[in-house]
Formats: structure tokens, sequence, C-alpha cells
């Protein structure tokens, strides 16, 4: 569908969205730095409520003490400006200045951020006396301290990439403040959704995983069998004040095809189906409005057919699921099925992209 045709239906979905669209909320920004606070809260989960919050590699590491293998984290030669978070609560833990290239496989600091963050263990396992970190505020496993670092500290935390989470610098105040808003969507392939997203000004963090369905914590391949009831999910974590619930609609309608009942493509099952979660009443009454505004358009030959329901439980999908499409560019299902959708956002959303 590369013709004019497509062309015009894209104007007019960009036309009515401009229609519908409310006035974008502005938030109040009152961050409290509370610096001098350093009493650290604690952070107390069952583990069902972890295994749904983290990537089943996150939860073994954070939870289980495990080790990822060396040379395999995504933060490893990260030299980004920006927070290094502890991945299960969010505690702050480190500091782009504090890293350094260890060479030994996994991300290095040399301090830590002051403020007890972070607690000491003895650690007797593998027949080694270590001392293991964990979070103070949620008790994950982060990794060891060792006192052979080359810097003046003469410290070495040697941290797991997937016990942190980082935080560029031009993001860290959108989370501290909590201004941030998020939206579960499905619109086929999860990997095609968060690739889309990741360009738009405004978003902070887009999640694949699944929703939706009676199972808890549901494998990739239990969704895959379409018995679970889960659809295919990107959770999108945005800063109100700089896109809007109606704007993430707009991409939404403009990458995916709402028309074809439980199918993207190539791609067919339940899991694939177009739907959009809504967190509230006025969430559910904008999408409503604007799926009927396409409708009557006639913008698409036939109707619409995204499923409009209450959001529910997200579970996350495994970390080799995630940035997918930045990962994989060269794989076939890359480059046949997510890179013209990507194309296709450049195109009609050029004034939105991130800089
Ligand atoms: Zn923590």
């Amino acid at each position: 569908m590369k013709s004019s045709k497509t062309i015009v239906l894209l104007t007019t979905v960009w036309v009515l969205f401009s229609l519908t669209a409310c006035t974008q909320e502005k938030t109040k920004i009152n961050a409290t730095n509370d610096m001098e606070n350093t009493q650290t809260e604690k952070i107390v989960k069952t583990d069902e409520q972890w295994k749904k919050e983290l990537s089943p590699e996150q939860y073994f590491v954070l939870r289980q003490k495990g080790t990822e293998r060396p040379f395999t984290g995504e933060l490893l030669m990260n030299k980004e400006k920006g927070v290094y978070k502890c991945a299960a609560c969010g505690n702050e833990l480190f500091t782009d200045e504090m890293k350094f290239d260890s060479h030994c496989g996994w991300p290095s600091f040399d301090k830590e951020i002051s403020g007890g963050k972070i607690k000491t263990i003895k650690d007797t396992t593998h027949g080694m006396i270590r001392t293991e970190i964990i979070c103070a505020k949620c008790d994950g496993h982060l990794g060891h301290l060792f006192d052979d670092g080359p810097t003046e500290t003469g410290m070495r935390y040697c941290v797991n990439s997937l016990s942190l989470e980082f935080v560029k610098k031009e993001n860290v105040k959108k989370t501290e403040n909590n201004s941030t808003k998020t939206l579960l969507l499905g619109g086929g392939c999860y990997w095609c959704v968060e690739a889309v997203y990741e360009m738009l000004d405004g978003v902070v963090k887009v999640e694949s995983g699944f929703s939706g369905g009676k199972v808890k914590n549901p494998s990739y391949e239990e969704v895959c069998s379409g018995n679970t009831g889960h659809a295919e999910v990107v959770k999108i974590t945005y800063d109100p004040s700089k896109t809007s619930f109606e704007e993430i609609l707009k991409v939404f309608f403009t990458v995916h095809d709402p028309t074809t009942l439980n199918r993207q493509g190539a791609d067919v099952g339940t899991q694939y189906r177009s739907v959009i979660y809504y967190n509230n009443e006025q969430e559910k009454q904008s999408a409503n409005e604007i799926i009927n505004e396409l409708n009557k358009a006639k913008v698409y030959s036939s109707p619409i057919v995204t499923e409009v329901s209450l959001v529910g439980e997200f579970y996350k999908a495994k970390d080799d699921h995630q940035n997918y499409y930045q990962q994989n560019k060269e794989q076939g299902y890359c480059r046949m099925v997510i890179k013209p959708k990507v194309e296709k956002f450049e195109k009609v959303f050029k004034d939105r992209m991130k800089k």
C-alpha cells in the first residue's frame, strides 16, 4: 500500500485527530528534590508480584541472585549521561560519572550515590568469600563489590546490567516528579509497535509484554498458542506535557491496520488483536470518539475492529524481546515487517520525532 491513496488516508487521519484531540494537559512541575532525606523506605512485594513486574531474566538476577553472562548486558558499553536506577524499584544507585570500563564483562562503577542506597552482605557461595551488593530499598540483588578498582576510590561495583535501569539525563526530571502517564496498546506484533513509539517525542519508555488474558505470568510461547487470551501489547510511559493520549492514538491508527480482526498482515491470532486499554472513563470516551470519527470519515475501507477495554495486568516479556528492532535490524522479520512501519512513522510524524 504505497500509493497516493495511502498519503490521502494518512492526511485524513491527521486532520481528524487535530479535530478530536483535547487540549493537551499541562502538568505543573513542583519538583521537590529530597536530597537531604536519605532515609530509605522499604519496598516489600510477594514473589508473585515481582514475577509480574520483572522480565524472567530480571527476576532470575534480582530476586534469585543470578548472574547474567559476561559481555551480554545492554548497559555494559553505555556511555550516555544519566542515572542508573535499580530495575526493580527505581532506587537511584549510580551516575554516568561513576562508571568506568573494567573489561570484566559487567557494568562497573567506582562509587555509589550517597545515602545508604546499597547494602552489602557477606557472600560465601561458589567456594569464595565475596561481598554481595543489594538494593537497600527492595533487597534486589545487584552484583558484587571488590576492592581492586583502578580509580582513586579503589572500589569496583560489579553490577548486572539486568539489575539496572538507565535513565538519560534529560529524562531524569520527568520520572522523578512522577508526572508521567502510561498506556497499554496492542497493534499486532509488539516489536513493530515498540519500534515506532521509541521514536515519538515525549515517550519516556516503551516495554513489550502481554495483557488482557486469563493466565498469570504467561510465557511468549503460551501467548503464541492463543489459549491464554493475552494480546501482545506495549506499555508506553509518556510525559503528558510533551505528547498526549490523543497523539499516541494518532500514531497507533497510522502504523497498524485496525480493520483486520485478530490479524496484522501475516501475523494471525487473538494475540495480535488491535486493542486500546484505557485507564479511565475520559480515555475510554476519547478512544471511542476517535474510532467513530475515523469510521464516519471512511478513512479505512472496512470498519475499525479495535477493542477498547479497561486496563488490566501487564506482564513484561523476556529481555531479548525488548528493543527487538534496534537489536536485530538485519533480521528478516525486522526488514520485511517492522522497517516499513518505522519508515511510515518517520514520514508522517517527522516533526514529532525525538531529536
Ligand atoms: Zn531496588
